[in-house]
């Protein structure tokens, strides 16, 4: 089935109608073919306007959210971006189509597994994954000129800080187990300048920099 349609009224009734301008992120969130990274049952639903389940209780983002923070990145196609929580691989296929390498780290290594076979077989060749605890970001590959965390944080974890490099955006959901508030920390002349987008809501970023006390229950 072709979703082309759907992509496009995706694209003009939940991002344009919304304030998304940037035409790069409206090109690539127009291409790429969401429904290829929902579970079969759900396939139908792919472009509504809201999250889907994934398994292991985790959730692929609504397109709007993939769209709003993908745009505060600001990419040019030229960067090195770090993904933390890969999840349904969604995010990080829009992150291919814009940057030059992306670094995707996700905690849970079925989810992992399966986006890495997807995006393979979409022909996605820029993208390194790995399965660790992102809140540490990825050492071997810093500096990022940009990193994006896709679960809600208590604080900005400082090892993403740490391998930001000069010029360079983060956005992170902070706050707390239940609502959070979407932030772009933007790295100038070695201070971090911080600009709120607005609310939204999460799962939970787990791992030492993260919330800690889940990470031995799941
Ligand atoms: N952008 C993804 C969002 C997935 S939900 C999508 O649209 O599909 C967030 C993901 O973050 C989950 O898969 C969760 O397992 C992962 N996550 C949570 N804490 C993490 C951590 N410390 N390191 C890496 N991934 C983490």
């Amino acid at each position: 089935m072709d979703y082309r349609l759907a992509r496009e009224k995706m694209v003009k009734n939940q991002l344009i109608a919304r304030g998304i301008q940037d035409a790069r992120v409206l090109q690539a969130m127009g291409k790429i073919p969401r429904d290829r990274f929902v579970q079969e049952a759900l396939v139908s639903e792919a472009y509504n306007d809201y999250p889907l389940p994934i398994g292991h209780g985790q959730t692929i983002s609504q397109p709007y959210i993939v769209a709003m923070m993908t745009e505060a990145l600001e990419l040019k196609g030229d960067e090195n971006v770090l993904e933390i929580g890969t999840g349904s691989g969604y995010q990080t296929a829009i992150l291919a189509e814009l940057s030059r390498w992306v670094y995707t780290v996700e905690r849970i290594r079925p989810l992992m597994e399966n986006a890495k076979r997807v995006l393979t077989e979409l022909g996605h060749k820029n993208i390194f994954f790995k399965a660790f605890d992102g809140t540490l970001g990825w050492k071997e590959y810093e500096p990022y000129d940009a990193i994006i965390v896709a679960a809600g944080a208590p604080k900005i974890p400082q090892p993403l800080l740490d391998q930001l490099a000069e010029g360079g955006r983060l956005v992170i959901p902070l706050g707390n187990r239940y609502s959070q508030e979407l932030v772009q920390i933007t790295r100038k002349n070695g201070q971090f300048v911080e600009k709120g987008l607005g609310g939204c809501r999460f799962v939970d970023l787990i791992g030492i920099h993260g919330w800690q006390d889940s990470i031995k229950e799941s």
